[in-house]
């Protein structure tokens, strides 16, 4: 048996006793067959049923539910958008960039307002998201960040701090200023995903776990083919794996698996937060490339996430890469750096995942209705508000309804397929070492290394 409560703390701490569900036997039909139960899947499945009570929808989970990203991720439940406001409005225009992006505040609202429904007590916070300049280098980030905001007419939730201002919220070293953005929360993931497998199980969903989908068919019925059997749709089959979908042959390059990795400390006393200050646990990060997410969790902890761990040839994805030590001792060594007053605290945890990247940044949400295929991914590590946002889309979409929901960018779009190893894997571990070497750079007050500039150019393309 496996002991998923080793995946990350919050499966440990999520109140399930994560013992499987019942296995897919033999052939089944559903109206709708969902692959996933990550957050994709559950949300998409859950909007279904509460407009169409009757449906008989289906999940079908290869290990558990919140086995995948949703049981392991930064508990940030945010409006910030895997792409960039200035990005999205060179894109797609000014006024479908706001749409998307109160689109984004009102994910955050609605997962408080399903919980409130639901009675799922998953920790909601509403702090804000504090991103740090941790050196000069970052203000321009913060700067150009918070212009691309006010043209888009959201200045009212962002605000520019000083440094003075900064250390009132939290005491982090080499602050120079920051950007305050309020309508972003915490949760506890765990307690999320397990509480809408519940609350969708109450609604007469039914989830197989430990059923693993081997292969997928589109066409008037379409079917999944699992490791127990075949089941049919009568409507659409909805394809939610996120990073995991590589591991299917029509999907290996739709994604690119990209871990990221967490350390979590032990519980800190009373006098440690009084040095530290952070009182309205903001989400904190800096503008740093290898991207850095802090949690401050409800139970008094400081969660520390960052990438760095090397991509695998061939979009490998492995237990084994859930822990890389070095990794880990890095961002470790990045906590005490941030808060030199935490040295000799005990790290209790330490667990990782893939996040999902697409070619071209971006998130899809699709659903062909000639082949009755649907499917959501992309998040690039920002899926917590936004599969709720997926979700709600796909959900509309296949039951033929359109709202401005889907008039959204990130509605009916596909991203481009990764390129084919082996240049794949030199692209992305070339991208992760230039990153790595920025961010050193910028941490020594040293110049950017001389290729910065190319290195950018192809974190945008
Ligand atoms: C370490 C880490 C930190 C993160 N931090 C944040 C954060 O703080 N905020 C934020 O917004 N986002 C964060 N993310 C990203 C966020 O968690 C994801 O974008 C989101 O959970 C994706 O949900 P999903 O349901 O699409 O995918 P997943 O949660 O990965 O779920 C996919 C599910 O599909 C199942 N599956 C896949 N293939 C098959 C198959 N063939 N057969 C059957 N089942 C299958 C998997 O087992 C899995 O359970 C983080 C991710 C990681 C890994």
């Amino acid at each position: 048996m496996t002991d998923y409560s080793k995946y990350s703390f919050w499966l440990e701490t999520s109140g399930a006793d994560l013992s499987p569900r019942p296995q897919l036997a033999g052939s089944a039909e559903a109206d709708v067959v969902v692959l996933g139960a990550g957050y994709t899947g559950l949300w998409t499945a859950y909007y279904l049923l509460k407009a169409n009570p009757d449906l008989k929808v289906t999940v079908i989970e290869k290990e558990i539910v919140g086995f995948g990203a949703s049981g392991r991720n930064g508990g940030w439940c945010s409006s910030k958008f895997p792409v960039t406001p200035a990005t999205l409005e060179h894109r797609y225009g000014r006024e479908a960039a706001r749409s998307l992006m109160l689109a984004m505040n009102g994910s955050v609202d609605e997962v408080a307002s399903v919980c409130e429904e639901e009675r799922i007590d998953a920790q909601f916070h509403k702090g804000g998201i504090l991103t740090l300049a941790r050196g000069e280098h970052h203000m321009p980030m913060l700067r150009s960040a918070f212009e691309a905001y006010s043209r888009l007419g959201l200045d009212q939730q962002y605000r520019l701090c000083s440094a003075s201002e900064a250390q009132e919220h939290v005491r982090v070293t080499n602050v120079c200023g920051a950007l305050y953005a309020s309508e972003n929360a915490s949760l506890h993931p765990g307690l999320l995903v397990c509480g809408l497998a519940r609350a969708l199980e109450k609604r007469g969903g039914l989830i197989y776990e430990h059923t693993e989908v081997l292969d997928f068919e589109g066409g008037t019925s379409p079917r999944l083919l699992t490791s127990s059997g075949e089941i049919r749709a009568r409507h659409a089959i909805v394809l939610a794996g996120e990073s995991y979908l590589t591991r299917l042959a029509k999907l290996h390059r739709a994604v690119l698996p990209v871990y990221s990795l967490i350390t979590l400390t032990e519980p800190l006393t009373v006098a440690q937060w009084a040095q530290i200050g952070w009182q309205n646990r903001e989400s904190l990060a800096s503008c740093n490339y290898t991207v850095d997410y802090l949690t401050r969790t409800a139970d008094g902890r400081i969660l520390f996430g960052s990438r760095g761990a090397p991509y695998r040839l061939g979009s490998k994805i492995s237990d084994e890469q859930d822990r890389h030590a070095k990794t880990h001792a890095h961002i470790q060594q990045l906590l005490l750096e941030w808060f030199p007053m935490l040295r000799g605290v005990k790290f209790t945890h330490a667990w990782g995942g893939p996040v999902g990247m697409p070619r071209d940044w971006m998130p899809m949400t699709e659903f062909d209705p000639a082949t009755r295929i649907a499917t959501a991914r992309g998040y690039t590590g920002q899926g917590v508000s936004t599969t709720n946002l997926t979700g709600r889309i796909l959900a509309e979409m296949i039951s033929g309804k359109r709202t401005e929901l889907s008039q959204l960018p990130i509605a009916q779009r596909r991203s481009p397929n990764w390129e084919r190893e082996p240049l794949r894997w030199l692209a992305v571990r070339y991208m992760q070492n230039a990153y790595q070497r920025i961010d050193e750079a910028g941490r020594q007050g040293k110049r950017k290394p001389k290729d910065a500039p190319l290195a950018e150019f192809l974190g945008k393309h």
